[in-house]
């Protein structure tokens, strides 16, 4: 005996494809409230296949417990309202990703699509008796209802809906009704889909704000997320930057100030304008901590989490705390007991850092490092990594986003002179930063970092709650031989080495399966902020709205 079997996979975080459809059909003038998208998988079982959905939650590809809710349905057809597509003459797969599922002998995928009207809260196609219908002829897709049979409910599919493309992608088919039309006013939504060079903007909550940056350090990443999820884009550069960021297509527009120590004069006429600043390392290298809690433009990122950034001692605190291990510091030369490097405050990418064997050798060269203010921290030996995160106040889960390493001169080099040769070089290693190069970690190793991502942020919700750390930050670590991490120091915004996943890492694909750089990813929960109605969650407190 077999029967059959239907679950529906549908999206626990937002739907992006399901808002843009939404957004499509309002533009096509159909008035619908909400549409939602599904993977409705049939199962032909025989026997009793034992818990068919525990088989299936194991399958990565049907089900991520991180964004997806599986859920058994009573029937086999469509609810009402709802629309299933497949492709036309599909032939049963037996396999999912390779594998046989126990007890299945045939399986089915379809996308499901259903529509609600806007003040009524009724399906947009009405419910009728369930039957299966085919579409147009020379369509390549065919569609099922719950059922009030095939013009209305095909119509109501091709024009409305429709959850593939010619491109073979599941995507909002609304825009491909829209196509089918001919209304050249909808192709343009439809077509940012899949053009390679995307041009134009997509349409939705993002056209009501513009994201801004400095033009300087991973902006180009920001704004190009930026662009991607729906947002203007706007880049202040200076004399030297303005023409390289006016070359890219996807910045709507560049301001030019003289230096970029001037931005604060800027601020007034953008305080007028509806922009959210998106800040990345080179805002705290040129605006005080002062300057950027005077600023009242909306501000992705807690401005409270600043101060503890950016003292040495408050940072250890707050690491410390976390549960995380950090290198020995001394406070005088006469307590070095190992190596040791001198970190100089306010140095940016290790210029001037120096190496010390112990105190003998600090005493030699303290000179050279007299009316300086420094650290003194046990040097670690292993190997260096940075470890990119979000952080997101909306769902409340921490992702990895990517990691790099970075390559140091001469410190990365020393290791092609042979140890003995180097005897009575006199070379003294520095730590100037001149690229990054991607990594991906041992896997074991992966649940400590994400454990300790978990604890920093925990840990910056007491100590500058209620919101804490949010959005990108990264630790910067060394691992010793016996796989311990011990950090650096934490940045608590995009950092640099982000610039090397533009197009996603191993670890955003995970999540995503699409492009999902750090800077996408912020523009995309300030889009997904916008649509729930929570942009409070994920800017500054300090914000005040300008009288009107
Ligand atoms: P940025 O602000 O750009 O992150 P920075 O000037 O704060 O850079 P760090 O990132 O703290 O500098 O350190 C620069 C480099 O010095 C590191 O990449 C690493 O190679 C080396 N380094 C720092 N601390 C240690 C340590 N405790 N042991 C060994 N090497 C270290």
């Amino acid at each position: 005996m077999s029967a059959l079997r239907t679950f529906a996979v549908s999206l626990t975080i937002p739907d992006n494809e399901a808002f843009t459809a939404l957004e499509t059909l309002a533009r096509l003038g159909i008035p619908v409230g909400r549409v939602a998208r599904a993977d409705v998988w049939q199962f032909e079982v025989e026997g009793a296949p034992g818990d068919l959905a525990a088989a299936v939650a194991s399958f990565e590809t049907i089900f991520n417990p991180n964004k997806h809710r599986l859920a058994e349905r009573a029937s086999e057809r469509p609810e009402p309202g709802e629309v299933w597509i497949a492709p036309r003459d599909e032939a049963p797969a037996t396999l999912v990703a390779g594998r046989p599922i126990p007890g299945v002998r045939a399986i089915r995928r379809r996308t499901s699509c259903s529509t609600r009207r806007a003040a009524t809260s009724r399906p947009t196609c009405s419910p009728a008796p369930s039957r299966r219908f085919s579409a147009t002829p020379r369509s390549r897709w065919q569609y099922y209802d719950h059922g009030d049979g095939p013009s209305a409910a095909a119509s109501c599919v091709e024009r409305n809906l429709v959850a593939r493309s010619d491109v073979g992608a599941p995507r909002c088919a609304a825009s491909w009704g829209a196509r089918s039309l001919g209304r050249s006013a909808f192709k343009m939504t439809m077509m940012v889909e899949t053009l390679a060079q995307r041009s134009a903007r997509k349409s939705g909550v993002g056209e009501m704000y513009t994201i801004a940056t400095l033009g300087s350090h991973s902006a180009l990443q920001i704004l190009k997320g930026g662009h991607d999820e729906g947002f203007k884009t706007l880049a202040i550069a200076n004399e030297e930057t303005q023409r390289l960021y006016r070359s890219f297509a996807f910045i709507d527009e560049v301001i030019t100030i003289e230096r970029y120590s001037d931005f604060m004069g800027l601020v007034p006429e953008l305080e007028k304008r509806k922009i959210i600043i998106v800040p990345h390392g080179s805002f705290v290298a040129y605006l005080s901590l002062e300057e950027h809690k005077k600023m009242n433009i909306p501000y992705f990122g807690n401005k409270a989490v600043l101060d503890w950034e950016a003292s040495r001692e408050l940072q250890r605190q707050w690491l410390l705390r976390a549960g995380l291990k950090l290198p020995r510091q001394f406070k005088t030369g006469a307590e070095i007991d190992r190596p040791v490097i001198v970190k100089l405050y306010g140095a940016q990418g290790g210029k001037g850092y120096m190496f010390l064997r112990d105190t003998r050798d600090f005493e030699e060269r303290a000179s050279l490092l007299a009316r300086q203010n420094y650290i003194l921290q046990e040097y670690i030996i292993g190997v260096p990594l940075y470890i990119h995160y979000f952080y997101s106040p909306l769902t409340g889960r921490l992702e990895v986003m990517s990691m790099d390493r970075r390559y140091e001169t001469n410190v990365d080099s020393l290791g092609r002179i042979p140890s003995a040769a180097q005897v009575g070089m006199d070379i003294d290693p520095s730590y100037v930063v001149v690229g990054n190069q991607p990594l991906s970690l041992r896997e074991s190793m992966l649940a400590e970092a994400y454990r300790m991502g978990e604890d920093v942020v925990r840990v910056s919700q007491e100590i500058c709650g209620p919101k804490g750390l949010f959005g990108a930050f990264c630790i910067e670590t060394i691992i010793t031989p016996d796989t311990q991490f011990y950090i650096m120091e934490i940045s608590a915004r995009i950092v640099a080495g982000t610039n090397l996943f533009i197009d996603g890492s191993p670890y955003s694909y995970l999540n995503y399966s699409e492009p999902m750089s750090t800077g996408r990813r912020i523009a995309r929960e300030i889009k997904n902020a916008l649509l729930s109605n929570s942009l409070d969650a994920v800017l500054d407190d300090g914000f005040t709205e300008p009288p009107a």
